[in-house]
């Protein structure tokens, strides 16, 4: 990568960076936030606002993340944090029942038809883990089949093939999950009906379900074919399995009733995440009632969480989700599709091979001529581009995820002012992926 790439420094970041290593392995929390796929200082934010986000240098982004989701309203949205500032003040984890829980899971239930019942738990890992255990409780059976690309948290068994920081660092798979754990996994490629098919046959009775990300995002914005998702489910009903769609990025999110709202497949088990809890950690597993009814309390497969439905998190979520009208989605989309536009605009007036995939109000852009159909068109991609992009627009004030293998989220607060951010950014960022070399 040429001299030019890092045409900036990020003193007090590169402070807390070095603190953080010492304490903390690779200095992060969770992989992606390391910038290894790009390299450079990771930034450490202070504060957000809006659409915006402050690094510890005092420096101002265009926040293109928006927290790898949630933030749909916006950072610090004035209704959210009134809601928890309110909870808060009422109480921190009861570790009882409380109504706070029981309004949110109306509000989901209300909004997506095939959730039937919903049972809280504090991320989207362990959404789809329970969702998996449910699955095999139910079915009696052991086998799981998922894509290549997807990811679905890091469940042990689910790590195969992920989507995500383990393609962003190029992990094949990861030490720590058994042989054992691995060979209940099926991973076949994305939008292949046939392979599901083939598999089911070469497996018959033992796959307890089919898991996928609704539309997915962790390989780079790359939405189900035509008759995919409903492919999934007609195979999973004929062969005794159950469809579980992963709508923890999706959820709320590409619609009010997410991916569900957008395609209308319906799953047997859903898993959610990221925009319900409103920034904090809340997530959620659901579907047909009679499959849930086979949950602990009501029935035997065991699942649980000391601050599952935690009330400060319940409250910002149902905020949240109460802000989300029709209005809103209108308005996500619109500001989505307008910097769409001004990137697609921007590259192609560099002559910059692109693919740019959208689903509903998310999207991505891959350096290659598309299109992206699966995690290997994904891989395909001249990444090198991405990572000049990158660079230049936060250089210039624009925060894009820190790797080519992400979506990229937007918010109601995106406004003018921050659309025109970007506008200004992008030449000399369309410039610099035009530039770069391997
Ligand atoms: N499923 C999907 C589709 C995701 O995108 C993610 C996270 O990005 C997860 C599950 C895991 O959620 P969490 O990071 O809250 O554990």
């Amino acid at each position: 990568m040429s001299e030019l790439a890092y045409p900036y420094e990020a003193p007090a970041s590169q402070a807390l960076f070095d603190r953080a290593a010492a304490v903390t392995p690779g200095g992060v929390n969770s992989p992606v936030r390391a910038f290894r796929a790009v390299g450079g200082t990771p930034r450490f934010m202070v504060s957000g606002s809006g659409p915006y986000l402050t690094d510890a240098d005092g420096r101002e982004y265009v926040d293109l993340v928006c927290s790898w989701g949630p933030m749909i309203l916006g950072h610090a949205h004035p209704e959210v944090v009134a809601a928890v500032q309110e909870a808060v003040a009422r109480g921190t984890s009861f570790g009882t029942p409380a109504e706070g829980e029981v309004a949110l899971a109306e509000a989901m239930v209300e909004r997506v038809a095939p959730l039937e019942e919903v049972r809280l738990v504090s991320s989207g890992t362990e959404a789809t883990m329970s969702a998996i255990r449910l699955a095999r409780g139910f079915t009696q059976r052991t086998k799981v089949i998922k894509f290549a690309g997807c990811y679905h948290g890091h469940v042990d068994s689910l790590l195969a093939a992920a989507g995500s920081g383990v393609a962003t660092l190029a992990l094949p798979d990861t030490p720590g999950v058994t042989g054992a754990q691995a060979s209940d996994t099926i991973v076949l490629p994305y939008n292949d009906l046939d392979a599901v098919h083939a598999a089911f046959a070469a497996h018959p009775g033992e796959i307890a379900c089919v898991i996928t990300e609704a539309s997915p995002g962790n390989m780079g914005v790359v939405p189900p074919l035509p008759g995919f998702n409903q492919g999934l489910k007609d195979a999973c009903a004929a062969n005794g399995a159950l469809f579980v769609s992963d709508e923890v990025m999706t959820g709320f999110r590409t619609s009010r009733a997410g991916w569900y709202g957008v395609e209308g497949v319906v799953p047997d088990l859903m898993t959610f995440g990221k925009v319900m809890g409103g920034g904090f950690p809340a997530a959620a597993f659901g579907g047909r009632a009679d499959v849930m009814a086979h949950l602990a309390p009501a029935g035997p497969v065991y699942q649980a969480g000391t601050l599952s439905g935690n009330p400060v998190a319940t409250a910002a979520g149902l905020a949240q989700l109460r802000l989300l009208d029709d209005a809103a989605y209108a308005k996500v989309n619109a500001v989505s599709e307008q910097i769409q536009g001004l990137v697609t605009e921007a590259l192609s007036k560099e002559g910059v091979a692109h693919t740019l995939q959208t689903a509903s109000n998310m999207f991505s852009v891959f350096f290659t001529d598309g299109p992206v159909r699966d995690y290997e068109d994904a891989k395909a991609q001249e990444s090198f581009r991405y990572t000049a992009f990158f660079h230049a627009l936060l250089a210039n004030g624009v925060y894009l995820p820190p790797s080519s293998f992400e979506s990229w989220f937007v918010s109601t607060a995106h406004d003018e002012r921050a659309v025109q951010r970007i506008a200004d950014a992008l030449p000399a960022a369309a410039r610099a992926a035009a530039e770069a070399t391997a």
